[in-house]
């Protein structure tokens, strides 16, 4: 079974290569060449909804991990510490004090409930929520304003890596629509596995976005390796928790895109330092998945897919995950 793709090749030359990219820092590192050598394009902003401070099982302030964030150019933060029951001397605190308006960063409140066979962030959330089954722990997070606008959002984390939870524990949940595919924390001999599960998932006409994310528990080694670029209307909490309810973001280990989204009937992505892109999905004749040597790519909806989605890695083990984009319900 073959799927027709229309694709178009960038010339070599337009290739940012990564020597520049090289060359105009000397952080020391491949994944922190990217996060420092590549300006966010136009109209992203750059964000980690999962990160740990001393207030439960980190070393550094919340305000250490702000200033270190903001300083690799990120534009939002949630610090979401453990909430526990097993240690109760946690806690999870309000940090949007911390937010520097004129810098033009935000710290967003969260917390992660912390149960024995699950761990789920909570962000947006305005008070400490005791954490309980993952139904439990989605259904006190997720809320919305009674505008109609999103206040808050929840995603499961670390689901295998850490957590070992499987397509039959997540099926029937109401108000599951997030879950972490690439938590670099927890990723460590088990990679990939959160990536196949949301595949799973997806390949089953569950409709789940995927984050990537730090779980920073230190300030000098864990923070810069995963994060989200979402595409707000604006600088603000609402906006940026609005843009991902709408799935306007993608998660990336450094691989960076211009845009990734639905134009003319076609999933189009163009990537800056992307090599490689694979779409994949699910149609009426089954699953399908090609891959390409390329910057840039589109895939014709006019197929007709249940979902398609697209992955975007480089040779420097580094990659962007498209949200999908549900176009027709399964039979
Ligand atoms: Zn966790
Ligand atoms: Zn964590």
């Amino acid at each position: 079974m073959f799927c027709i793709f229309s694709w178009t090749f960038q010339p070599p030359e337009e290739i940012i290569p990564y020597k520049d990219i090289d060359s105009v820092t000397d952080a020391g590192g491949v994944n922190i060449l990217y996060a420092f050598g590549i300006e966010t394009p136009p109209g992203w902003l750059r964000g980690n909804t999962h990160t740990h401070s001393n207030k439960s099982d980190c070393k550094s302030e919340p305000e250490e991990f702000f200033a270190h964030c903001k300083s690799m150019g990120y534009d939002f933060l949630v610090i979401s510490d453990h909430i526990s029951t097993e240690f109760p001397h946690w806690k999870s605190e309000p940090c949007h004090d911390l937010s520097d308006t004129d810098a033009g960063m935000l710290c967003i409140d969260g917390e992660e409930m912390t149960s024995t066979d699950n761990h789920t962030n909570g962000i947006g959330i305005d008070q400490n929520i005791l954490p309980g089954t993952i139904q439990e722990n989605l259904s006190a997070a997720v809320d919305t304003d009674p505008s109609g606008g999103i206040s808050t959002i929840a995603h499961l984390n670390h689901p295998v890596s850490q957590s070992l939870l499987t397509v039959g524990n997540l099926s029937s949940l109401v108000d599951f629509k997030f879950m972490e595919i690439c938590n670099a924390g927890t990723e460590t001999g088990n990679a990939g596995a959160d990536e196949a599960l949301w595949k799973e998932l997806l390949d089953e006409q569950k409709k789940i976005y995927g984050f990537a994310s730090d779980d920073a528990h230190d300030l000098s080694e864990d923070a810069g390796r995963a994060w989200i670029m979402v595409k707000a209307t604006s600088r603000t909490k609402e906006a940026i928790l609005g843009a991902i309810d709408q799935g306007h973001f993608y998660a990336t280990t450094g691989v960076m895109l211009n845009h990734c989204e639905v134009r003319n009937g076609k999933l189009s992505v163009d990537s800056i330092n992307g090599e490689h892109i694979k779409f994949m999905g699910v149609d009426p004749q089954g699953p399908f998945s090609g891959d390409y040597t390329a910057r840039s790519a589109e895939y014709n909806l006019d197929r007709n897919p249940y979902y398609v989605s697209a992955v975007i890695t480089n040779d420097h083990d580094e990659t962007a995950w498209c949200q999908p984009v549900f176009v027709n319900d399964m039979p």
